[in-house]
């Protein structure tokens, strides 16, 4: 059974996660924490679970979803795995973030790019990694089966989808990717987004204004 831990943190309010099953492993997907007390509530909620950290699985790279990646690094020393074709992005974290107008450290590259014909492994559980470029080209979402949950990062939100602005960008991509790899999920998936409200996919088939 896994457990979804959601922080929403820093001034973009991004979603990070913490994703643990009953073994207590868990894995960071997204970690954007920036203030000292978003660091202080990931600690106590890891120390309070008993949980033991394994990796850092981004869904992409933008700065928001980076900004936590050194902390958690030198807290828990979890290699940090990411889609190669987000690489650029952390390399441009920097400067990107300084254009938002952040002062954010330099985030090292990714130890490891998934190997995406094979699923995310922690604890019991395995997570299938899709590719959905066109928010980011090294965009992938993290999907499980068994319970009915996708991990969206910035692909998919409630009622809407990620911007397409942006280096890499491409919204003919996102959309078909959205339609022809997550629509074809069944609908009750549970979509848990990079920013806002959780959702499913029947809802979003039905009612997204930007996928009819
Ligand atoms: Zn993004």
């Amino acid at each position: 059974m896994l457990k979804i831990e959601k922080f929403v943190v820093n001034p973009l309010q991004e979603n990070s996660f913490v994703i643990s099953d009953e073994t207590g492993e868990c894995i960071f997907v997204d970690p954007g924490f920036y203030f000292e007390v978003e660091h202080d509530e990931v600690r106590d909620y890891i120390s309070d679970n008993h949980l033991k950290p394994v990796m850092i699985a981004n869904t992409h790279c933008h700065f928001d979803h980076i900004m936590g990646v050194e902390f958690i690094r030198k807290e828990y020393d979890v290699p940090f795995y990411a889609h190669p074709d987000d690489a650029f992005w952390v390399e441009k974290a920097l400067e990107q973030g300084q254009m938002f107008g952040f002062a954010m450290a330099q985030v090292d590259a990714p130890d490891f790019f998934f190997k995406m014909a094979e699923p995310l492994k922690f604890g019991n559980t395995e997570l299938e990694i899709i590719h959905v470029p066109g928010h980011s080209p090294g965009h992938v979402v993290f999907y499980s089966k068994k319970e009915n949950v996708l991990i969206a990062g910035d692909v998919l939100f409630h009622g809407s989808i990620g911007r397409t602005d942006l280096p890499g960008g491409n919204h003919q991509a996102l959309v078909s990717g959205i339609k022809n790899k997550l629509f074809a999920l069944p609908d009750e998936t549970h979509v848990f987004c990079g920013h806002g409200p959780e959702t499913t996919i029947g809802f979003e088939k039905t009612s997204n204004p930007f996928l009819m």
